[in-house]
């Protein structure tokens, strides 16, 4: 008979269906109108009933099919049981089949961390910005992000009736990507994607360092990847402060399982440990091609300014 499918497929498979019942509450919560709006920080660092309630459904769902695994989420919640509707039991059947690349197949679930944002681009999410939102389960192993879930709940949402509401992309290093059609930006042109929120002037004098044919400025970490892998964007460029291990734990494994490159605005590659900082405070700098074209016209102003 088959062996059993390894624990990182079975993680992966679940996480699937986990992000796909959190987009459902993402989107029920917006239909239902009242999103119950706290500060956090200040009032570009907000959290909404659907953060709270994504992140009690993503992380008691996982916890309980995997109790020995690390599992950090952005918000801080009261640690109250959580209703049983917003467990989810299931798997993507697909990703268990898949055959687990050698080097993890033998992987204990006290060896993983899952990193959680269960609504990116919350402020994005508030002003109606709706397809900059997505929903974020990154997975690490020994300090690498190594397997990630991004949910768009809202992709196609102005393509109109009839288009299929939603998506879910996932990959793994050494397997892949999936979920989307892979696309490299228009050759020989710099088009920089940033935020729309977070912007300082340090932000906003690295990119004219880089000389960009054009910006592109959206919420979320996970929908500035999305831009990257489909094309529309060549680099990735914030240099600021501000993200954290949960904003760019699923994006790296999906970037980095397309042979894309994300690092801090130094070059240093992100550590993932259960014990690390949370925050990125050298920045991000990420492209699907060409990281070193712009990794080397990073201004050492800009470099000197931000301490990983
Ligand atoms: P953005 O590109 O502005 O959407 O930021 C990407 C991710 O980093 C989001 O989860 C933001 O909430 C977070 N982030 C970036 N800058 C800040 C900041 N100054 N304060 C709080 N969160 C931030
Ligand atoms: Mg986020
Ligand atoms: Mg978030």
């Amino acid at each position: 008979s088959m062996a059993s499918p390894a624990l990182l497929m079975r993680v992966v498979a679940s996480a699937y269906s986990v992000a796909e019942k959190a987009a459902t509450i993402v989107r029920n919560v917006m239909s239902a109108g009242d999103l119950g709006i706290v500060e956090k920080t200040g009032a570009n660092d907000l959290q909404t009933k659907a953060d709270r309630l994504v992140q009690m459904s993503i992380c008691a769902s996982l916890a309980r099919k995997f109790p020995k695994v690390t599992i950090i989420g952005e918000e801080e919640l009261p640690s109250d049981e959580v209703a049983d509707e917003l467990i989810e039991d299931g798997h993507c059947e697909e990703i268990l089949k898949k055959t687990c690349p050698a080097q993890y197949t033998g992987i204990n679930e006290e060896e993983l961390v899952i990193w959680v944002d269960p609504l990116d681009g919350t402020k994005e999410y508030t002003e109606g910005l709706l397809d900059h939102v997505t929903v974020l389960i990154g997975i690490a192993y020994r300090g690498k992000a190594i397997a990630g879930v991004i949910n768009q709940p809202y992709y196609n949402y102005e393509a109109g009736a009839g288009a299929v509401l939603g998506r879910t992309i996932w990959g793994v290093l050494g397997m892949g990507a999936f979920g989307f059609q892979l696309t490299e930006a228009p050759a020989g042109k710099h088009i920089i994607v940033t935020t729309r929120s977070h912007s300082s002037t340090l932000v906003n004098d690295c990119i004219s360092a880089l000389n960009p044919d054009s910006v592109i400025r959206v919420g979320g970490a996970g929908n500035k990847i999305i831009q990257l892998i489909e094309g529309k964007a060549s680099a990735y460029v914030f240099a600021s402060p501000g993200c954290k291990k949960w904003d760019t734990c699923a994006p790296e494994a999906i970037l980095h399982a397309v042979g894309g490159k994300i690092t801090d605005i130094h070059g240093n590659s992100f550590q993932y440990n259960k014990d690390v900082k949370h925050m990125n405070s050298a920045g991000v700098l990420a492209a699907l091609r060409n990281y070193d074209y712009y990794a080397s016209r990073i201004p050492n102003t800009v470099k000197q300014s931000l301490v990983p």
